[in-house]
């Protein structure tokens, strides 16, 4: 296991913007992820399609790799898809504004918790760096240690997310295998309407 003792993780931000810019970060999105976007893009649907890619997954693809993918492929009409933020030419997010990120405060899961990656054994949640950060990262090894607790409760956050992203799409591509599937933006859009009627039920 790859984890590290969470007492000798250290980080501070040191807003580089080292990793809105890293031509190797895919910044993969949840179905929580989208409507934050959505709902921070003046619930405009085209716009939102503007700053999202589709990552496809074909059968050239590495099924080990496809397993180390943390949210699950969607069956559409357009191949396997995993929603993602768009990156201009020189390979920089679509929302970087130097010097900092122009939608800090809905920014996805993965930037929230970047550079700490959570890895799950059983109930026992272990902490480690996203691959290649340490070399990237300048605000690895600075400041006070981050607590257990911190870590925990962020990686619980982070697994709740996940888990339940994967539950809705194994449900909708359930019906993508029973019946003709979407196509990607209307998946995309689907996972929006679920997004929002589960905050809907939460406000209840
Ligand atoms: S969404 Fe914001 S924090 Fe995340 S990679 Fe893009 S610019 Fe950086």
């Amino acid at each position: 296991m790859n984890g590290i003792l969470f007492e000798k993780m250290r980080f501070t931000c040191q807003q580089s913007g080292h990793c809105c810019c890293d031509p190797n970060i895919i910044v993969t999105l949840t179905y929580r992820d989208l409507l934050r976007l959505f709902t921070t893009l003046y619930c405009d649907f085209r716009l939102l399609l503007q700053k999202i890619s589709f990552y496809t997954l074909d059968s050239t693809t590495s099924p080990i790799l496809e397993k180390q993918m943390v949210l699950e492929t969607i069956l559409t009409s357009d191949g396997k898809v995993i929603p993602g933020l768009k990156k201009h030419s020189k390979k920089i997010c679509v929302f970087y504004s130097r010097p900092s990120c122009s939608i800090y405060s809905s920014r996805p899961l993965a930037c929230r918790n970047y550079p700490l990656a959570f890895v799950k054994e059983k109930e026992l949640i272990m902490s480690t760096w996203v691959k290649n950060s340490p070399k990237t990262c300048p605000g690895i090894g600075k400041g006070s240690p981050l607590s257990q607790k911190n870590i925990e409760q962020r990686g619980k956050r982070f697994f709740k997310e996940i888990e339940k992203h994967n539950q809705v799409v194994r449900e909708l591509n359930v019906e993508a295998s029973n019946n003709r599937p979407l196509t990607a933006r209307e998946a995309l859009w689907t996972l929006i309407i679920y997004g929002e009627s589960e905050y809907q039920q939460r406000q209840k």
